[in-house]
């Protein structure tokens, strides 16, 4: 029928692109079937107005894949093309497209910037093909049109003869893509980039089980048959209004979704807008561990169902890349540099869309029911506690319901916290003092003194608690959190009358420089101080603010600057064990005396390490030997 040139600036643009994109050559099949599903829409819509006559059925896509003759087919029963469409849409649109697309990447395509995901369309092709064929029947009344391009900018147009509406591209796989020859790997990026369009996928074909009839005798084997192999689900979750949706809905979906996770979601939050930008989507509260590094089934995000990426940094704010699920919205540019992404006032709107929709769930679900939420707390507060850091949006609302478990189980809000010290619990200058521990096991000794007295204790034992307390502390008023081994607790209003020393203060005058003789000086700053006979001789404490900024250090941020040990050597008075020292009369033994005691401290603190650990369990064979 005829022979052609395609009118491209630039001659020859097949093998730049091929150069261009090599990383990404595996999108030419969403591309291919992103247009049949276009093709079906169309129809499907023309049906809908009249202008198709009569039933169309239930179009569908079929993907094959002929490994002997090296090629791969796209069906779909969609509009198709007259062959004006195709010298319209294929040989000025479709290309005038790739070759703007490579004007505007040719500098920078490479570059990491750049989100690797854009729409090439049907051009997309000739990265895998050295030859590409359309068979194309209109639902108009016109003859097929066959297209044949060997990836020159010639091609040839003529008459075909298909009967059936839809179109047919053939790919003749180029040398250097056989692997997708591989029926393996089609599959495999069907499920990556199709697993949820709108229209069947058929892919080859799978034996199916029937049921048993009712009178089956019992050793009668069920018959199989075969059927097609309908690789996506055409209805996602997402899609559907959530008052369709049971609990078990959305938990098949997640099924669907990460099939390698066993354990179920915590609870879900279905987005939907269409004003003033199109999203839908279902986000899912994994158990988070606390290792944050550990996050490999991330959110996917989808336009109009189709799989574009997993990497929604910059789409979504950071603390909630720990969660799962899919966003879907066509109004996300993908085409643009990450920093740009940050920048555009749309995708803002998006991210802050979907931090209030995460914080008006999480606020819904503690007013709901309260004892769920605190039983999920532990696994779902570093998601919380990150966003209260980065976000203040969030920071503002989670205030409301982040909770503060003490270390006797129970879960307080700030403001129920605030309510229950504020007698209790404060230095001389008013200000409240919040005891918290981040080691139950490790700070146990500290935990059991400060119960003793009847303080409250918190637990806090996230990664980034140093941070969020550090940022609290200068928004709340007048409070400063202190961790039970720290110094600050001798700030507190004792409860008791103060403990008499036992010690007289010639005494103690003579029991300091004993003790410093053996302690070394630049890491420990003994402190004598009466306190309880039946607590420790010995208590080491820790500077809070000294620890603190090394936890923040150690968790990125935070001062910079190498923080020294320093510890305070608290030695009580009233112990026995403290006067045994003071009355020991040789000094090789009261020497003796004291670094055990000195180790011990260091031990229930988990320090003594190394070779100071192993001359501390010498001197106690020694000891009691
Ligand atoms: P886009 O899909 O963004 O329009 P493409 O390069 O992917 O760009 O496709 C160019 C045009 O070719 C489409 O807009 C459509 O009109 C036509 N086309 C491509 N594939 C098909 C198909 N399978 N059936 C009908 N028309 C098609
Ligand atoms: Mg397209």
């Amino acid at each position: 029928m005829a022979n052609g040139k395609i009118n491209v600036a630039v001659e020859n643009i097949f093998p730049l692109i091929k150069k261009f994109l090599y990383s990404d050559h595996e999108i030419f099949l969403r591309e291919l079937i992103s247009n049949a599903t276009d093709a079906i829409s169309k129809l499907k819509h023309l049906s809908s107005i009249g202008e198709v006559k009569g039933e169309i059925g239930d179009p569908r896509i079929e993907v094959k894949v002929d490994k002997d003759s090296k090629k791969i087919h796209i069906i779909d029963e969609g509009v198709g093309m007259t062959a004006e469409e195709v010298n319209k849409y294929i040989n000025e649109v479709a290309f005038s497209g790739a070759e703007e697309f490579l004007e505007k990447y040719k500098d920078n395509a490479k570059d990491s910037g750049i989100i690797g995901h854009f729409g090439l369309g049907f051009y997309s092709a000739f990265m895998v093909a050295e030859k590409v064929e359309i068979i194309t029947k209109s639902h108009q009344k016109a003859p097929a049109a066959h297209w044949i391009c060997d990836g020159s900018p010639e091609y040839s147009l003529e008459k075909a003869d298909k009967k059936e509406r839809g179109t047919e591209i053939i790919l003749h796989i180029a040398e250097d893509s056989t692997e997708f020859l591989e029926e393996a790997r089609i599959r495999e990026l069907l499920n990556k980039y199709n697993k949820f369009m709108p229209f069947p996928i058929k892919f080859g074909t799978k034996e199916e089980t029937l049921p048993l009839p009712e009178d089956a005798k019992e050793d009668a084997k069920p018959e199989t048959q075969t059927v097609d192999n309908i690789i996506n689900n055409t209805e996602p979750a997402w899609t559907k209004t959530p008052s369709d949706l049971k609990d078990e809905d959305y938990k098949s979906f997640y099924r669907q979704m990460y099939p390698m996770q066993f354990e179920e979601p915590l609870f879900n939050i279905h987005l939907n807008v269409d004003y003033p930008f199109n999203l839908t989507g279902i986000l899912y509260f994994p158990k988070i561990k606390n290792d944050l590094n550990l996050q490999k089934d991330k959110i996917q995000l989808y336009q109009n169902q189709v799989f574009v990426t997993d990497n929604v940094e910059g789409i979504v704010p950071e603390f909630l890349t720990l969660l799962r699920g899919v966003i879907d919205s066509p109004d996300i540019p993908l085409n643009v540099s990450r920093s740009y992404l940050q920048a555009d006032g749309a995708v803002k709107k998006i991210s802050n869309y979907i931090t209030r929709k995460v914080a008006d769930k999480l606020s819904s679900l503690f007013k709901k029911d309260r004892k769920s939420f605190e039983e999920k707390w532990n696994d779902i507060k570093v998601v919380i506690e990150y966003g209260m850091l980065t976000e203040d949006k969030f920071y503002e609302k989670a205030d409301g319901f982040m909770l503060y478990p003490t270390t006797d189980g129970s879960y307080l809000t700030y403001s129920e916290l605030e309510a229950a010290l504020k007698d209790s619990q404060t230095d001389k200058d008013g200000k409240l003092i919040l005891l918290y521990a981040s080691n139950a096991d490790e700070q146990h000794q500290y935990i059991e003194a400060a119960a003793e007295k009847g303080y409250k204790v918190l637990l806090l034992d996230s990664p980034i608690i140093a941070h969020l307390i550090q940022k609290l502390e200068g928004d709340k008023e007048n409070i400063a959190f202190t961790r039970v081994d720290g110094d600050a607790i001798e700030n507190l209003i004792k409860k008791e009358e103060a403990v008499v020393s036992k010690l007289s203060d010639e005494e103690k005058e003579k029991l300091k420089p004993m003790i410093e003789g053996v302690v070394p000086g630049e890491k420990f700053t003994v402190k004598l101080e009466a306190m309880d006979s039946g607590g420790m001789p010995f208590v080491l404490t820790q500077p809070e603010f000294m620890r603190r900024m090394k936890e923040m250090q150690q968790t990125g941020g935070g001062m910079m600057g190498a923080f020294p040990e320093m510890y305070t050597l608290l030695v009580n008075t009233n112990h026995e064990f403290v006067g045994q020292i003071l009355h020991t009369k040789t000094a090789k033994k009261r020497e003796r005396l004291i670094q055990q005691a000195l180790d011990l401290a260091r031990l229930s603190q988990n320090l003594l390490k190394g070779e100071a650990l192993t001359a501390f369990i010498k001197r106690s064979f020694d000891l009691i030997k």
